[in-house]
């Protein structure tokens, strides 16, 4: 998953970009769920929020380190739901 840090600006360009709804406005800065980022995996080949934050504060959250394999398994899993 990744995390949105608390450099984040407010400014609401990534949520809409999210493929997964993972993206919202949290009490002060917007968050990602980390149960619904895949980091595009299954959608786009890059992170899409990442593409577009202005302000480059959405890293790989160091605690949450998944591989590719989990990414799509997280994935199918979220698109079985639907
Ligand atoms: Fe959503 Fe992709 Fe960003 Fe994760 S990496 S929060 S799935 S846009
Ligand atoms: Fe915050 Fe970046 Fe999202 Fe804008 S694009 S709301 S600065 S995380």
């Amino acid at each position: 998953s990744l995390i949105i840090t608390d450099d984040c600006i407010n400014c609401d360009v990534c949520e809409p970009e999210c493929p997964n709804e993972a993206i919202s406005q949290g009490d002060e800065i917007y968050v990602i769920d980390p149960s619904r980022c895949t980091e595009c995996v299954g959608h786009f080949d890059e992170p899409q929020c990442q593409q577009v934050c202005p302000v480059d504060c959405i890293p790989l959250d160091p605690d949450r380190v998944e591989s590719k394999d989990a990414l799509m398994k997280k994935y199918e899993a979220l698109t079985a739901d639907t």
